[in-house]
C-alpha cells in the first residue's frame, strides 16, 4: 500500500475569557518539529500560569529534541516525567507555589504517523469527512464515573464534580499519561483543546464551525468567539492542525 506523503500547517488562539482575571492556559508548538502542546494550569496566585508554562516550555523542547528511532509512547512518559519533575520541584522549593499543576494535551506528528498525549481533561479532536471525533479520554472524576457505568453523560456534564481532575503535572512525584496513535489523511483537521473551550460548546458546535472552510486561523477565532459568546467563564484555547498533501 503506497502512503500519501502528507505535511502540515497550524494556527492557535488563547483567550482570558470573561470571568477569569488571567490566563492561565499555555500553549507551543513547532510545525517544524511536528510537536503541538496545550496546558490548562491550576493553583492559587499565579501558579496556575507558571505550572502550564513550564510544561509547555518543556514537553515542546524535549519532544523536538526526541530520538525518532525510540517507541513514541516510551519518549512520551519520559518527557511527561521530566515535566512533571520540573513542576513538581519548583513548588516544594516555594511555599507560593504548592500544590500547582497543570494538564497537557499533545500532539505529536511524523509524517502520516500521529499520537496523541495527554494527562488530565485537556482534550484533542479530530475532524474527518466532516465527522467530529474525540481521541482522547478525560482523566476526571466524572468520566471515569461514565466510562464504568456509574453516571450517564448528561449527568456527568451536570454534576458538581465535573471540575475534579484525577491526573496532573506536577502535583505528585509521579504521573503517567495517555498515548493514542492514529494514521493521518490528507484533510484530517486535529484541535488540541482546554476544558475552557468544552464546557462552553458541544462536540456538534465545535464540529460546525471547523467543518466551514476558513483559514485555519479564522476557525480558532471562531471556536474562541463561540465559547465567550456561551460564557466565557474559564480561559480558552485551541490548536488546529491540519493534515495537507
Ligand atoms: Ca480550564
Amino acid at each position: 500500500m503506497s502512503t500519501v506523503a502528507v505535511r502540515y500547517a497550524a494556527a492557535a488562539l488563547t483567550d482570558r475569557g470573561r470571568k477569569r482575571p488571567s490566563n492561565e492556559d499555555a500553549f507551543g508548538y513547532s510545525v517544524e518539529d511536528g510537536v503541538y502542546v496545550v496546558c490548562d494550569g491550576m493553583g492559587g496566585a499565579a501558579a496556575g500560569e507558571i505550572a502550564s508554562s513550564i510544561a509547555v516550555d518543556e514537553v515542546l523542547r524535549l519532544l523536538s529534541a526526541r530520538d525518532r528511532q525510540a517507541p513514541l509512547p516510551t519518549v512520551a512518559e519520559e518527557v511527561i516525567g521530566a515535566a512533571n519533575h520540573a513542576i513538581f520541584s519548583r513548588s516544594q522549593r516555594n511555599q507560593n507555589l504548592s500544590g500547582m499543576g497543570t494538564t497537557l494535551v499533545a500532539l505529536v506528528v511524523e509524517e502520516n504517523r500521529v499520537w496523541a498525549i495527554n494527562v488530565g481533561d485537556s482534550r484533542c479532536y479530530r475532524l474527518r469527512g466532516g465527522r467530529l471525533e474525540q481521541l482522547t479520554l478525560d482523566h476526571s472524576l466524572v468520566e471515569e464515573q461514565v466510562r464504568i457505568g456509574r453516571m450517564s453523560r448528561a449527568e456527568a456534564l451536570r454534576s458538581p464534580l465535573r471540575n475534579m481532575i484525577t491526573r496532573a503535572l506536577g502535583t505528585q512525584t509521579h504521573v503517567t499519561p495517555d498515548c493514542f496513535r492514529f494514521d493521518a489523511e490528507p484533510g484530517d483537521l486535529f484541535l488540541l483543546c482546554s476544558d475552557g473551550l468544552t464546557r462552553e460548546l458541544s462536540d456538534t458546535q465545535i464540529q460546525s464551525i471547523l467543518a466551514v472552510n476558513l483559514p485555519l486561523a479564522d476557525r480558532c477565532t471562531r471556536l474562541v468567539e463561540a465559547a465567550k459568546k456561551a460564557g466565557g467563564h474559564d480561559n480558552i484555547t485551541a490548536i488546529l492542525i491540519q493534515a495537507v498533501a
